[in-house]
This record gives C-alpha cells, sequence and structure tokens, in this order.
C-alpha cells in the first residue's frame, strides 16, 4: 500500500487535502493544481498503471468513475464542464505509478491536449 506518495496518502501517513474517502478509494487535491479544480481520486489498492488493471478491477474502475462525478457535482464544476483523465506511463506523463484519475475542472479546457 505504501510503495507510492499515493500509498502513503491512502495509508494515511501522507497528509492531502481529502475531499472524499471510502472503503475503495480516496480523493484529494492536487498538489500542483493545473485548473482551479484539480483532484486525483486513486483505488486503495495499488495498481501501478491502467496497463495493470485486471477483470477482476471491474467493480472498483466503475466506482472511481461513479465517485468522480459525484466529486465533480459537490466541487460545483458538473454542470459546466469538467475534464477526466489517466496518464498511462511516462510518454503520457505519468510520474506516480499507483493508478489515478484526475478530474479537472473550473476553466475552459483545450483540445487535442499537449
Ligand atoms: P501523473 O503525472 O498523471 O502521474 O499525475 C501525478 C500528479 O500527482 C501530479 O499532478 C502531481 O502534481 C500530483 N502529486 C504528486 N505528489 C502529490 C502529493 O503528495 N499530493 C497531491 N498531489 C500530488
Amino acid at each position: 500500500m505504501s510503495d507510492t506518495i499515493f500509498g502513503k496518502i491512502a495509508a494515511g501517513e501522507v497528509a492531502a487535502d481529502i475531499v472524499y474517502e471510502d472503503d475503495d478509494l480516496v480523493a484529494f487535491r492536487d498538489l500542483h493544481p493545473q485548473a482551479p479544480t484539480h483532484i486525483l481520486v486513486i483505488p486503495r489498492k495499488p495498481i501501478p498503471t491502467l496497463n495493470a488493471v485486471q477483470p477482476e478491477d471491474a467493480e472498483l474502475i466503475g466506482k472511481l468513475f461513479l465517485a468522480a462525478a459525484k466529486i465533480a457535482e459537490q466541487e460545483g464544476i458538473a454542470n459546466s464542464g469538467y475534464r477526466t483523465l489517466i496518464n498511462c506511463n511516462a510518454a503520457a506523463g505519468q510520474t506516480v505509478y499507483h493508478l489515478h484519475l484526475h478530474i479537472l475542472g473550473g476553466r475552459p479546457m483545450q483540445w487535442p491536449p499537449g
């Protein structure tokens, strides 16, 4: 659980600005926000990348997205619009190898992303 900084946050060993948590998930504000609202949702289970998700994780991944939508509602960005994304491996910009779903909102988003 404590192999990465996110594992430590999930274990309560490192402080974070937590906005939601339950038995399976923790969501907290990104330390270096890229938008007025920037939240990361992680499973407590230490899955390193999207590539490592297994069929038995299907319910957990569903919960991850359901929580993201609930958090967007709580943060007041659900109607204006927000982006969710998962960076997978280095070329996509992944820096923390504990699966995390970014929620970004509060400003217009560009497409394509850089
Ligand atoms: P990645 O680039 O998709 O792996 O995203 C990692 C994110 O974690 C980046 O947006 C970082 O700013 C963020 N981050 C790294 N360490 C911490 C922390 O200790 N607390 C909150 N966010 C963090």
